[in-house]
């Protein structure tokens, strides 16, 4: 089991079907159905997330 985005954001999820992972549980697109929990092994990090985390505005999950 790969784990690459452990440390920096804990849990992040994905919507089935989609590339993009979800980090911060306040995104507004954090997927609360449907979805996969992981660690991006492959795919992109949402751009919602990745600048709530550069604000420091991101609840990690
Ligand atoms: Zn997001």
């Amino acid at each position: 089991m790969v784990q690459l985005l452990r440390e920096e954001i804990g849990m992040p999820r994905r919507r089935k079907g989609s590339d993009t992972w979800h980090f911060c549980t306040n995104c507004s697109q954090w997927p609360t159905s449907d979805y996969e929990t992981g660690t991006g092994v492959s795919g992109e990090k949402c751009n919602e997330c990745k600048s709530k985390q550069s604000n420091g505005g991101c609840k990690a999950g």
